[in-house]
């Protein structure tokens, strides 16, 4: 069985190290720490503005700039990227590639997505609907009047509005305790108990008809939670995901990694990998920051999710030089100077688009030819986009890793 070391735990990393597993290859995972994951919304976006707000996200896609991810990577790359993802884990991602999701945020705004849990598909709200935002009181990250007041005041992508209303319900998520985390209102929404509990406070305040939003914490391992609760108030009720740290998103890193360990995969967690050696145009090894001694690492291919900036993939210093901080490869789009400029509110900032540039297979390239031949780059350490803003970055990271691990894979 050949080896693969995979370098970073975020969405691209989860997703190439299961998909190498799943072909047979013998897997190392290596972190040093978790990704981005439960920062995000638990949701995956694949193109949501280009500017414009995009409806169809595979078409979208097969339209975009040569210099975009998305350019190499092709519509069908994303379409095979989203069926896996399905598959890996069938119950917490539905979605349609060819219709985005609208669903409300914590402002009350509505974000187009392409995969979304199915606790949070009764959001995607019709014309003449009416909704109830439901606050829980010891839960300050969740405004329900906030949120009802600019849902309301929102024009939904089709046209028509939605009536919206606030209330709140008081229920403690730990007995005793007056302010409670997103998580300790998880853990408490896993119990059947508190869930009738809960649903005993709330069904009398509700109008019929009524469709309930609920701060996304209806439980963490529970995937009957929703349903459950959902019948208990005999009312259609949708999540709406928190700031960080996200329940939502924790439930997709855990199942990711959950899948990940059942596939075969070996992690090494919580050290950072700080060296290689190569022998000509291949990786032989890769070193991480062990102490007394660093600890060498031998594979056979390597791929490179080690994300962008916030994960400290890339790096820019005083001088304003950036580099990638693990292989020193080279860089895509720092000659679009200046990398950040003072006008915060005008054109986007050329720094979010630098990274590596890759060719069809994910291979980094150098002067027009992979770097080395046994190394790939998935996710958001790739050059070309703009992944917050365009709303983009999950399906380059989905896409990219799938595409690396299907090469691998053929050449093993
Ligand atoms: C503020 C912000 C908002 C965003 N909003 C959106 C959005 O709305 N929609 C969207 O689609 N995308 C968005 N993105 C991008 C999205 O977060 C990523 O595209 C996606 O999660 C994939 O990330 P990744 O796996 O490439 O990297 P990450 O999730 O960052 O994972 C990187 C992994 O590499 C590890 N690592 C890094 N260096 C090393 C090293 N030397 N040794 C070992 N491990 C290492 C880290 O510990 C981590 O496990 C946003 C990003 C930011 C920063």
């Amino acid at each position: 069985m050949s080896r693969v070391i995979v370098i970073g735990a975020g969405l691209a990393g989860l997703v190439a190290a299961n998909r190498l597993a799943d072909g047979g290859a013998e897997v190392l995972l290596l972190s040093k720490g978790i990704g981005g994951l439960q920062l995000g919304q638990g949701t995956v976006d694949v193109l949501g503005y280009n500017p414009q707000r995009v409806t169809n996200p595979i078409k979208a896609v097969a339209e975009v700039a040569a210099e975009h991810p998305y350019a190499t990577i092709g519509a069908q790359g994303v379409l095979t990227a989203l069926g896996y993802l399905k598959e890996l884990v069938p119950d917490l991602l539905v979605g349609d590639p060819e219709a985005n999701y609208h669903l409300p945020t914590a402002v009350g705004a509505l974000r187009p997505t392409c995969l979304a849990q199915p606790s949070m598909l009764a959001g995607n709200l019709k014309a003449g609907s009416s909704v109830v935002v439901v606050g829980l009181r010891r839960l300050k990250d969740f405004q329900p009047e906030l949120i009802a007041g600019n849902l309301g005041r929102t024009e939904l992508p089709d046209g028509g509005r939605v009536a919206a209303r606030a209330i709140n319900v008081d229920i403690a998520a730990r007995e005793g305790e007056i302010d409670s985390s997103g998580l300790a209102f998880a853990h408490a929404f896993d119990v059947p108990a508190f869930r009738q509990q809960f649903a005993d406070l709330l069904a009398p305040l509700l109008k019929d008809g009524e469709i309930v939003a609920l701060p996304a914490v209806i439980g963490l391992k529970d995937r009957q939670a929703h349903s459950d609760l959902a019948a208990k108030l005999g009312h259609p009720v949708f999540e709406i995901p928190l700031p960080p740290p996200s329940v939502a998103g924790l439930r997709l890193n855990q199942a990711l990694n959950a899948r990940a360990l059942a596939a075969g995969v070996r992690m090494v967690s919580g050290v950072r990998t700080v060296g290689f050696a190569a022998d000509g145009d291949r990786i032989l090894n890769v070193r991480n920051a062990t102490v007394p001694a660093e600890r060498e690492y031998r594979a056979d291919a390597f791929v490179l999710a080690t994300g962008g900036f916030e994960a400290g993939a890339l790096a820019m210093d005083s001088y304003g030089t950036v580099t990638e901080t693990l292989f020193g490869l080279p860089l895509v789009g720092t000659e679009n100077t200046p990398l950040i400029h003072g006008d915060y509110w005008g054109a986007e900032q050329p720094i979010f688009s630098v990274g590596v540039g890759v060719d069809s297979q994910m291979r980094v390239l150098g002067n027009g030819k992979p770097v080395y031949a046994n190394l790939r780059a998935v996710g958001d350490v790739i050059a070309g986009s703009t992944r917050w803003a365009e709303k983009s970055g999950d399906g380059v990271a989905a896409a990219s890793a799938v595409l690396a691990a299907d090469s691998i894979l053929k050449e093993l």
